[in-house]
């Protein structure tokens, strides 16, 4: 009934959404709407914004503003970007949702509906608008507390458009599994049974998985198979949760993503989300955990091995959630949100 106003996406903001991801799966042109997407309402360009577009055009994005706001307004925030040196383009007085100005966009780019995403916080002006235009869409949560009088009126309208897409999302949920990938000591298994019971779901997870089968705990495959071994191990429950079926919810290693073999058996398996943490947090998370033994002891080398896996994880992931400040009933919120 509403689907004309679901996001294919939603993301906790537009510095959170995997850019390199999207480059790498052809998206080319970049469409932002200004106030509330990437400032607040009337803000100028801070730096936090020049540094976004400009990682967006090292990584080869063009870039369109989109607003429905005046030429003063627009052309202010688009010279606090320009004399930076970062080229973008942009459009004012938009009309949004009115499809002209979202073409108009793609022409100055030189990009295609297939290429283009649209980066905007309301469904009824930037979602629709870009649905309509056949442009692929993300709905992200609006910075500002304190909005128009227009927008905040709309915003019940949007939270009732919002149950519907979820309910739908859920629906479609049912055809797939839950893969969630991490480092060690996040709590992939502790949100992936709450996520289960939530959905109905089975809960997998694969160390238990493994320890079940050789009757013995990782550590010990580890310490006396040797960690190939052990992700051949991997590897090969993969392959039979492949065969399981769907409506898994499935906890995954922290290594398993490191294999190439593992990446593509992970995505097939279902909709893969990375509960992602800052590397100077890793310490502090895994100096509980059981197999902190299999991990480098030195903080400097563990930072690294977290950077290292963060950059692999962004890449399989559908979706990645900044844990770091999250109980686990917010990052299950976060799940949720995003499918
Ligand atoms: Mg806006």
């Amino acid at each position: 009934m509403f689907s004309r106003f679901y996001p294919a996406e939603m993301a906790e903001s537009s510095y959170d959404i995997d850019y390199e991801g999207l480059y790498k799966k052809g998206y080319r042109g970049l469409i932002y709407d200004i106030d509330n997407t990437l400032v607040e309402h009337g803000n100028d360009a801070n730096e936090e914004v020049i540094e976004l577009f400009r990682r967006l055009r090292k990584i080869g994005f063009r870039i369109c503003l989109l607003s429905n706001n005046k030429a003063p307004r627009v052309r202010r925030f688009y010279r606090g970007v320009s004399v930076k040196g970062v080229r973008l383009h942009y459009i004012f007085n938009a009309h949004k949702p009115s499809r002209k100005n979202y073409r108009r966009a793609m022409l100055v780019m030189g990009t295609t509906k297939k290429n283009t995403l649209f980066i905007g916080d309301q469904l009824f002006t930037d979602v629709y608008g870009a649905n309509r235009t056949g442009i692929r869409s993300f709905l992200v949560k609006p910075i500002n507390k304190r909005e128009e009088i227009q927008i905040v009126l709309k915003r019940p309208l949007e939270k009732i458009v919002l149950f519907f897409f979820r309910k739908d999302r859920l629906n479609r949920l049912k055809n797939t599994n839950l893969v969630l990938i991490g480092f060690m000591g996040t709590p992939k298994a502790e949100v992936g049974r709450k996520l289960a019971a939530s959905y109905g779901y089975n809960f997998i997870d694969t160390d238990r998985l493994i320890e079940e089968k050789m009757g013995m705990t990782v550590p010990e495959i580890v310490a006396k198979k040797g960690e190939d071994y052990f992700r051949d191990l991997e590897t090969i429950v993969l392959k039979e949760l492949a065969l399981k079926g769907k409506q898994n919810v499935i906890a995954t290693g922290g290594g398993m993503p490191m294999r190439n073999k593992n990446q593509k058996l992970l995505r097939k398996l279902g909709y893969v989300i990375c509960l992602g943490i800052e590397p100077k947090h890793a310490e502090e998370r895994v100096k509980d955990a059981p197999y902190r033994a299999l991990l480098p002891e030195d903080g400097k080398q563990l930072e690294r091995m977290v950077t290292e896996r963060m950059f692999v994880y962004r890449m399989i992931a559908h979706h990645v959630i900044a844990v770091d400040d999250l109980s686990e009933d917010e990052i299950v919120g976060e799940v949720e949100r995003c499918m």
